[in-house]
């Protein structure tokens, strides 16, 4: 669905700028660039700000007039932060999504940003069925022309792609959560180690042993983390002894 989304920038005065959303699309998965009268293009700087996004570059089609840019699309939307004497239909970039869903497969849906000093025309907002707004604070709405088409882009993949919104994290073994029993032991032990140490006193602890199963439970044991709790109680329980059979050394050679 990524690629029937065609971005079509008009009338852009910085090449800068075309560069910059070759690259906001490329890492969003988007793919088709149409370009309106762009000023001082092709350029260096546009080849610059692509970084690797070049392909994009050099697959975007330029026209002389937007018409001919949009010409087969079933959908076209324009962007904007103002507001307009005669406006058309209102909407954020999540219900644009929903709107792009319900297009046949393959049918090309344009997206149009204005040039950076004066926006998109009223003559060129006129020919969207939707006036896409950012939301934005009021006292300064208005963004960046690579920034907006990056948040646009977002937008797009969030509710579009079909890949996994993140890349699935790999579960080394390490990793795997404790089981039922292991989480048993481990509280046996924590209530073994507290009594020896004093911290647990049976007739004062009404909460404490529910409590700490709540928070491991919480703490989605791995195996790795658990291995590290049971360590370190054993160490507690084996300082402890060295401790009593220590003093109690110390009160037998007192006692002599
Ligand atoms: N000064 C212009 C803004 C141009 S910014 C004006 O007042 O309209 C360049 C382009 O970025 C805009 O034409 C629009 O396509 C897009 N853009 C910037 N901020 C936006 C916002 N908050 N919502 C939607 N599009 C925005």
């Amino acid at each position: 669905m990524l690629d029937q989304i065609r971005t079509v920038l008009s009338h852009t005065t910085h090449p800068g700028n075309v560069g910059a959303t070759a690259r906001a699309l490329k890492v969003m998965g988007l793919s088709q660039l149409a370009l309106v009268n762009p000023k001082d293009y092709p350029s260096a700087e546009a080849t610059r700000r692509a970084s690797r996004a070049t392909d994009i570059l050099a697959n975007a089609t330029i026209h002389d007039n937007l018409d001919s840019a949009i010409a087969d699309c079933q959908l076209v939307v324009g962007t904007s932060a103002r507001t307009r004497t005669l406006p058309s239909k209102l909407i954020s970039p999540r219900e644009l999504a929903e709107e792009i869903k319900t297009t046949p497969d393959r049918v090309p849906v344009a997206i149009l940003f204005g040039t950076e000093n004066s926006g998109l025309t009223n003559e060129e907002l006129h020919k969207c069925h939707y006036h896409v707004c950012i939301p934005t604070n009021p006292e300064y709405s208005s963004l960046n022309l690579g920034s907006a088409v990056q948040l646009i882009a977002y937008e797009m993949r969030l509710a579009l792609s079909e890949e996994a919104v993140l890349p699935e994290q790999r579960v080394v073994d390490s990793e795997q959560h404790i089981t039922h029993e292991q989480l048993s032991g481990l509280l046996q032990h924590f209530d073994k180690v507290m009594q020896l140490t004093g911290y647990k006193i049976p007739k004062h602890a009404k909460y404490l042993d529910l409590r700490l199963e709540r928070l491991l439970c919480k703490a989605e044991v791995t195996t790795s983390e658990y291995n590290i709790l049971r360590g370190f109680l054993s160490s507690v329980e084996k300082y402890s002894e060295r401790l009593s059979s220590g003093v109690l050394e110390k009160i037998e050679q007192s006692q002599k």
